[in-house]
């Protein structure tokens, strides 16, 4: 499909006039990148954010408040936001709480913060050119930001499967971890529930939001128990971690005791979706020492299966060329020097830094540090602008930098969190966290004063990124 400059400019909810204003430049003719992409130049922009979701829309606004003058644009391959923080709430049934509410318009963040923003799927990027080619044309920056988010990595995770098995694990047992209709999948296969038991994954590695698949558990249990339906919530745990581990095993013993059972250590090994049915190798430890455990061979059947794979960059970090760790995420290789011993800015280009779950930096993986970090990545790339100088070392320590809850029942409604402080810590920021009890009368993590303030965290991030 051929876009005109005017139709970016229509996405972009900006005039002409005021293009030239902030800077816009069309070009016609570049070079078709090394994915082949078309070779239309939509137009050149002086920060192309690639990602509008938690940490490029925050990159984007903040930069705008900092000069209105600044020419931003943002490409994004969704038509509209879906959150995936509060997704849990809706699939507990909590009042009030429906797809609707997790779902939001760009227009209103494009009219209100002035930035562009083209509807497009990223393809490739021609760093030595500073052109990003996308589904509608090219795009060319002076400075790029990087922040579109994760993908799973069913590959590296089964090796034999074919693309058509890994279309079947992304149809019928949908992971729900990014933004779009699986979250509408999952809703539609709870809400027609009937007895059974749901299965839970939980993968190693890094992985977006550790507290997310115990916080599902909680609210699909939540919602099994309202509706009087029979069955288990099961997690099979790669690992024996738990975020927030205390306080969701205090809640699971207390409120859901013959519903949700957590499986420690469960390797998946194979899934026949047609069957139904998971098989996985479950090691034992006999105790802190032993290494090598007891393995056993299990075989669960199921009635849903939100199967959360491995995670990893989004394909766009690679198709950057950008440096990222050997491990299976990818993460980005952030730039330190004695200056600014910690930054956005990748460590491979000055000209492109990344923000978000991507980020090589030590915190965790959340829409509240993609939108603290979003903020530090707007102020050093503004001051890079304006010519000056900006060190994101000057902000931290951070206390709260990440405040993260988790909704763990309905009825009546209660909650838990987490709270991180962020830091210097070496080359890259890290993260110290705590999870305190919210009700301290009766010694307990769970409180309806945290299940309010859960509410009002959702209203106040969507505050943020869409007014
Ligand atoms: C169930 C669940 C519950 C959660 N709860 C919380 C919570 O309570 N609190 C909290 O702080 N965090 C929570 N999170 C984590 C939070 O959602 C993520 O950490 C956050 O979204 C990361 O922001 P990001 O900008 O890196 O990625 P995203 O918000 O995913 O944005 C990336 C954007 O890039 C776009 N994109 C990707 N590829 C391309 C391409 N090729 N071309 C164009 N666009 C592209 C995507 O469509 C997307 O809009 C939760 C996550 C889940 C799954």
């Amino acid at each position: 499909m051929n876009i005109s400059r005017r139709d970016l400019l229509k996405f972009a909810g900006l005039s002409a006039a005021a293009a030239a204003v902030t800077g816009c430049t069309a070009a016609t003719g570049a070079t078709p990148g090394a994915q082949g992409a078309v070779g239309k130049m939509l137009g050149k922009h002086q920060v192309v954010i690639i990602g509008g979701g938690f940490g490029g829309l925050t990159v984007a606004k903040e930069l705008k408040k900092i000069d209105p003058k600044f020419d931003v644009a943002i490409i994004e391959k969704n038509d509209s936001f879906m959150s995936c923080p509060f997704s849990n709430c809706n699939l507990g049934g909590i009042k009030g709480v429906s797809l609707s509410t997790l779902t939001h318009d760009y227009s209103q963040a494009v009219e209100k913060n002035g930035y562009g923003m083209l509807t497009a799927v990223v393809t490739g990027i021609d760093r030595a050119n500073k052109v990003v080619y996308t589904s509608k044309g090219s795009v060319g920056y002076d400075i790029l930001v990087l922040a579109p988010g994760i993908d799973y990595n069913y590959k590296g995770q089964f090796p034999t499967w074919s693309d058509a098995k890994i279309a079947k694990a992304r149809r019928a047992a949908p992971a729900a971890l990014v933004p779009g209709g699986e979250h509408v999948a999952l809703d539609r296969m709870v809400k027609n529930m009937e007895d059974g038991d749901v299965v839970i994954t939980v993968p190693a590695g890094k992985y977006r939001c550790p507290p997310a698949p115990f916080e599902r558990a909680s609210m699909i249990a939540n919602f099994m128990k309202n509706e009087g339906l029979k069955g288990k919530v099961i997690i099979l745990n790669e690992t024996a971690e738990v975020a927030k581990g205390a306080a969701f095993k205090e809640t699971w013993k207390e409120l859901y005791p013959d519903v949700v059972v957590h499986q420690d250590n469960c390797k998946i090994v194979d899934v026949d979706f047609d069957k139904k049915e998971i098989t996985y190798v479950q090691t034992v430890f006999a105790n802190k020492e032993d290494t090598e455990g007891v393995k056993t061979t299990k075989t669960l059947p199921y009635g849903i299966f939100n199967f959360i794979p491995h995670n990893m960059s989004n394909p766009v970090i690679e198709m950057s060329g950008v440096a990222t760790t050997p491990d299976g995420f990818k993460k980005v290789k952030m730039a330190t020097s004695p200056e600014k011993p910690v930054s956005f800015q990748t460590a491979t280009d000055a000209s492109v830094y990344a923000v978000g779950d991507v980020v090589g930096h030590a915190i965790p993986p959340s829409g509240q540090s993609a939108i603290w970090s979003g903020k530090e990545c707007a102020k050093e790339v503004a001051h890079v602008l304006h010519g000056k100088s900006y060190s994101v070392a000057s902000a931290l320590p951070y206390k709260s930098a990440n405040v993260c809850y988790s909704m763990v029942n309905g009825n009546p409604e209660e909650a838990i969190m987490v709270n991180h402080e962020f830091m210097v810590a070496g080359p890259v920021i890290g993260s110290k966290g705590s999870v305190p009890k919210g009700d301290e009368a009766n010694n307990k993590f769970r409180s309806s004063g945290l299940a309010k303030a859960t509410h009002d965290w959702y209203k106040g991030a969507m505050r943020d990124l869409f007014n």
